[in-house]
């Protein structure tokens, strides 16, 4: 067991205070991890920002690594990453639903690392990434947790209609074989080195998709989405405002005098 403050010189913070929130840099903190789990750690980091276009950030928050609940975190070889500092960006992993691209990038990176990433759609994991190495890098159809990413890759950032619910299903394995070809990546995803090459090539495009600037059709998009994640008691309000706002007559003509969003899908 080792005691760290960062990982690759990147300050790791503790932002689960009532002074410094989630969301926020929080404050440095030390925290105990696994030797070993510590090695994949710093591979993971370094793979994911030498092609993050963004670069390496100033600070990572995080919601531990050694904490006292059963499981790999008891043993420090379990990370919970809750949000990436850079100096003029923020992943914040709770802002899923209008940093799609950043957070699949970031992801799929992820993932050729540990073999257990648990995500946003994942239960209770909304707020942070929680990854391990207890199991080895692969796709197997029956893990929830793979097939939710893999939906949203196919969804977000290669625009298949596929409903992002965690089950390997037909619309799953239809879309799989679409984009697969598309890449030029051998079936079946099963295959650890074709599992490998789609996680490569979905975080190049995920991180050149974020480089763009979204157009106002986009993050009127985005905003559809955060309203919809809302409890039903706010939703039905605000989603009405929106639509009253979106459907106007000159705000439609101001949205199609624009030029279109290169990757907007719904
Ligand atoms: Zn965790």
């Amino acid at each position: 067991m080792k005691i760290i403050n960062n990982i690759n010189g990147i300050p790791l913070h503790y932002a689960r205070l009532t002074g410094n929130p989630y969301g926020t840099r929080g404050i440095p903190r030390d925290f105990a991890v696994d030797d070993l789990f510590l090695k994949t750690l710093e591979a993971a980091f370094k793979e994911v920002f030498k092609n993050c276009p963004l670069g390496v950030p100033e600070v990572i928050t995080t919601a531990g690594i050694l904490v006292n609940k059963p499981g790999q975190h008891g043993h420090g070889r379990a990370f919970d990453l809750d949000a990436i500092f850079w100096q003029n960006d923020t992943l914040v992993t709770l802002n899923f639903l209008h940093q799609k691209e950043l957070y699949i990038g970031v992801e799929s990176y992820l993932r050729r690392h540990f073999g257990i990433v648990l995500n946003y759609f994942y239960p209770n994991h909304q707020d942070h990434w929680h990854v391990d190495t207890s199991v080895p890098v692969d796709f197997n159809e029956s893990s929830r947790s793979e097939t939710y990413y893999l939906q949203m890759a196919l969804k977000y950032i290669f625009g298949m209609e596929v409903l992002v619910d965690g089950s390997w299903g037909r619309q799953t394995q239809a879309a799989v074989r679409a984009v697969f070809e598309r890449l030029g990546i051998r079936l079946p995803i099963t295959t650890k080195k074709n599992y490998l090459q789609f996680l490569e090539t979905t975080g190049n495009l995920a991180f050149e998709l974020s480089k763009a600037e979204a157009s106002p059709a986009r993050l009127l998009a985005n905003l559809t989405d955060v309203l919809r994640g809302l409890p039903v008691r706010y939703k039905n309000g605000a989603l009405e405002a929106l639509n009253s706002f979106a459907d106007h007559q000159e705000t439609v003509e101001w949205l199609n005098g624009l030029d279109g969003d290169p990757h907007a899908h719904g």
